[in-house]
């Protein structure tokens, strides 16, 4: 059975489109606060719990589950339940940002496969929850379109036969406009390739989504920065390669649709019937390619400096990027308005050689709390 945390969202509802096709029974279901879709949700699904994360909409939740056999649950430690729960065999972390980091690791502490969507959690401690994961036998599958790329890149090979991972990029609503200074909100929100929730689609048009991808693959795939690089690629069909020290190139190609590498982490090492066909070469006509502006996009420079100042940086740089996009969504400052707030963040932040789930934590909660008039 597997459980969806973060369920009422763009890759949760995704998901529960993913099980049904492939028949796999659902443990539980999870949203922040829209108890009305998580009802009608866990209702459809036949879902065994459905978990509110905040308290005050429990009693609501539970009115729309009476009588349904549905367990109604509240708070951060039920969402930690339903991540560790003996039932469950896979875990979808579909929850967006740091809130999702608890239940990640609870579902790593309890050895479950855990189909990593939520990148946020493995930018801000991805070194600490590989190891866990090493440590209590969990089963770490990306859900990311391109860390999911790289990984069949990947299978069957070395790391030592690996010369450089390439991480492909849309370029973003903004790739072709050179004054980023008068873009307005809307602009911002329509990507040009996928549909996705409104803080990741702020982040592809920073392009701070793929300095968070970086940071997502140095963990997963235990590669160094410096050889991972971000090539744009409009048409978001090639959907990451790798580079082998022969001069081969290995990528993995699709239709911009998020159902597929969800699957994939659900059926790996099986590639199963699903509900979307392979892409129409003829119809593409053609794929492109070119370099990222790293001076129009500060943030994939960001990524690396973080990675290089190590220690609690990343959460730093994730934490201030939250509180960044959270005010441009809800309307405050302009749009490179989020630049400076992350790199202002990211000067500040102490060279600490290790990092703790703790420290980690406390940099997390420092940073929002020094942004919170922003
Ligand atoms: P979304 O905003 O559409 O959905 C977020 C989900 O998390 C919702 O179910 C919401 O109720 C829940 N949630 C929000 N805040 C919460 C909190 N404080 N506590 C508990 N639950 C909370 O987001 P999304 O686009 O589905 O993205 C989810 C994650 O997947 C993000 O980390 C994102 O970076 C990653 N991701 C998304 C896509 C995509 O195509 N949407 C692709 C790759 C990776
Ligand atoms: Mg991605």
């Amino acid at each position: 059975m597997i459980t969806i945390l973060g369920s009422t969202g763009s890759i949760g509802v995704s998901t529960l489109d993913v099980a049904a096709h492939l028949g796999l029974p659902v443990y539980a279901v999870t949203a922040h606060a829209k108890v009305e879709q998580l009802a009608a949700q866990a209702i459809a699904a036949r879902a065994r719990v459905a978990v509110v994360a905040d308290p005050a909409r429990h009693a609501d939740l539970a009115r729309l589950l009476a009588g349904t056999g549905i367990r109604a649950e509240a708070g951060a430690q039920a969402l930690e339940a339903v991540a560790s729960a003996p039932e469950v065999t896979a875990v979808i972390t579909a929850i967006v940002g740091a809130a999702g980091l608890p239940a990640t690791v609870a579902a790593v502490k309890a050895g479950k496969r855990v189909c990593i969507a939520n990148k946020e959690p493995l930018v801000m401690a991805g070194d600490l929850i590989m190891g866990l994961a090493r440590t209590h036998g969990a089963t770490i599958l990306p859900v990311d379109s391109e860390h999911s790329a790289i990984f069949q890149c990947l299978e069957g090979h070395r790391e030592d036969e690996v010369a450089q991972l390439v991480i492909t990029s849309s370029g973003g609503p903004f790739r072709t406009v050179m004054d980023l200074s008068a873009v307005t909100r809307d602009q911002a929100l329509r990507h040009p390739t996928w549909s996705m929730g409104p803080k990741i689609t702020i982040d592809s048009a920073t392009l701070m989504n793929k300095s968070l991808e970086i940071i997502e693959a140095r963990w997963l795939f235990g590669i160094e920065a410096s050889r991972i690089r971000v090539l744009v690629h409009p048409q978001s069909v090639v959907h990451s390669m790798v580079t082998y020290r022969d001069g081969s190139v290995l990528a993995q190609l699709g239709r911009p649709d998020m159902r597929v590498p969800i699957q994939y982490s659900l059926t790996w090492p099986r590639h199963v019937p699903g509900p979307v066909a392979a892409p129409d070469f003829a119809a593409l006509g053609s794929l492109t390619f070119e370099e990222p502006d790293r001076r129009r996009f500060p943030s994939l420079d960001m990524a690396y400096h973080a990675v290089e100042v190590g220690g609690v940086a990343p959460a730093v740089m994730n934490a201030a990027n939250e509180m960044a996009v959270a005010a441009y969504l809800a309307g405050r400052g302009q749009f490179l308005d989020i630049f400076r707030t992350v790199e202002k963040a990211l000067t500040a932040v102490p060279r600490l050689a290790a990092a703790s789930l703790d420290d980690v934590l406390a940099a997390d909660a420092d940073t929002r709390a020094r942004l919170a008039g922003i």
